[in-house]
Formats: structure tokens, sequence, C-alpha cells
């Protein structure tokens, strides 16, 4: 399905009569045609739910999500404050009052057009869907699900072959989520799957050499995190100028931002790094 930005693409695959994500769910849709009994959610993110309504009305097939994923999706897309939620809590981190304000521009723009379908069955790890076996591999989204049947994985997000899947923190989310993605990575390496459909781009084969490449570019990253804090307190706006420097567009900020923090929890879980601050600034420091 056509993107209008990033990689201009996203896959959705129909396999033993289940369809896997549902594209942005704008503009012409082959669905009816495709023979879909069940449609099942990777995660929330736009490009992958925000068709599932659509999905839904055009096939009766009823819509299978997990339970975490779906709570942050009604939170985030079903909320008419989340816009602002959002950029105070940037604001929190150092983000300048004008960049957040674009934030809630951009958020009050997009959320319309993000057709969730209401009320879904809910998956856990261990559930079953069309004979597929629900895998929660937190990381990209806190919530983000693969579904596994014979040595294939639908890996969502997850697991990309030329894009680094984003790992952001985000308000009202698990607190370190690059933690549960590295563990995530670790997990796939010991599933070792035949082949993993992912969300973008080519089919992986070497799924297991993906996910250790993953592992150490999150650990070089960590260490220019590491570089850029000191014994002088930082927001993390701060940290990611000097981490992806000075010239980003307000959206890319935001995944800047969210990056670098995801980060710097990791790194005060390892030791690495001290948060201080209250409910109107939080900064960083080296230990
Ligand atoms: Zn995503």
């Amino acid at each position: 399905m056509p993107l209008p930005t990033g990689p201009k693409h996203v896959h959705c695959y129909v396999a033993h009569g289940t369809l896997f994500d549902t594209g942005l769910g704008l503009g012409e849709t082959p669905w009816e045609s495709v023979g879909v009994e069940r449609i099942a959610i990777t995660h929330f993110h736009p490009d992958h739910v925000g068709g599932a309504e659509v999905a839904a009305r055009a096939t009766g097939a009823p819509v299978f999500q997990g339970g975490l994923d779906y709570a942050q999706c009604e939170r985030v897309w079903g909320s008419d404050d989340w816009p602002e939620r959002m950029a105070a809590w940037f604001v929190r981190h150092g983000v300048p009052a004008n960049v957040a304000e674009d934030l809630i521009v951009q958020g009050h723009a997009f959320a319309p057009f993000i057709r969730y379908a209401i009320d879904p069955d809910l998956l856990y790890e261990g559930s079953e869907v069309g004979g597929w076996q629900v895998l929660e591999l937190p990381g990209h989204a806190d919530g983000h699900l693969g579904f596994l049947r014979d040595g294939v994985l639908i890996a969502g997000d997850h697991l990309l072959r030329r894009i680094t899947p984003a790992v952001g923190l985000y308000p009202e989310s698990r607190p370190d989520p690059l933690g549960d993605y590295l563990a995530s990575l670790e997990r796939t390496i010991e599933l070792a799957p035949r082949v993993v459909y992912p969300g973008h781009g080519e089919p992986i084969r070497d799924a297991a050499a993906r996910a250790q490449e993953l592992i150490e570019h999150h650990r070089i990253r960590l260490d220019d995190h590491t570089a850029a804090l000191s014994t002088e307190p930082h927001t993390a706006y701060e940290v990611s100028l000097a981490v992806f420097g000075r010239e980003l567009a307000p959206i890319q900020r935001r995944f800047a931002v969210a990056e670098t923090l995801s980060h710097l929890e990791r790194l005060v879980r390892e030791g690495r790094a001290a948060r201080s601050g209250d409910d109107n600034r939080v900064s960083y420091t080296s230990p």
C-alpha cells in the first residue's frame, strides 16, 4: 500500500485467510477480492492500523489487536487532548515551546485519518489467531506483536532490512523501550525464523544476523549518548541536538528527542547516566 511519506510503502500480507496490517486506509483497497477471513494488527502506528476499520467494513472480518497496543491506540488516536499532553511532555524534556506547538497542530491534523477498528478481539503472548502463534515483541511499539507459523514471522516494524526501526520513549508508555527492544531482538535470534516478512522493504532471510546488527547499532548509539553527557545537567532535547544535529524539521525532531530519551533511560538503567528534575523540567547527567 502506498504511503505519502517515509519509505513510501507499507506491506500488508494475506496468508491463510489472515490479513496482517491495513495501510493508512486512504484510497482504493483490494480487500474484498483477496479472501480475508480475519484481520490482525502488528502495532498501532498509522500506516499499520489506520485502515483497519475500512478493511473490516469491506470484508466483514473480525479485527485482532494486541491488548496493550489497543489501549495505547485508543489513548493516542481516540482522545482529543493527546497532542497537548504529548507537547507538554516534550516541553518537560526541554523542547522549545514553538517546536512543541508545531507538534500539537500536526497531531490534531493527523488523528481523524487514523480509522482503527473499535473493540477488536485482543491478543496476548501465547494467543493464537488463524493458526498463527502470537508473540509480544515490544520495542518499536510497547505492544508490538509478531505472528509466527512454520518458521515464518510476520514482523511489522520489529525487524526491517534497511531501516533501523525507531525506538522512542513517549508519555504514558513502558519506561525502558530500548531495553524491551534489545530483549526482543535477542528473542528473535533464538527463534531464528526461516523468513521474516517486514512492514517495509524486502523479506529477511537472515533474521538472526539482522537482529545482531541492530543490537550492535544501539550499543554504538548508547556510547554516542554517553559522550554527549557531562556533569552539567542537559535535557533530552539538548542531548538530541548533540547526537542528531541541529538541522531537523519539527516532526523529525520529535522522533529524535523520543529516540534520545529511550537511549538515556537505558543508560540510567545501566548506571551510565543519572536523571534528575521534576514535573517542569527533566535533565540527565553523567553519573
Ligand atoms: Zn511503526
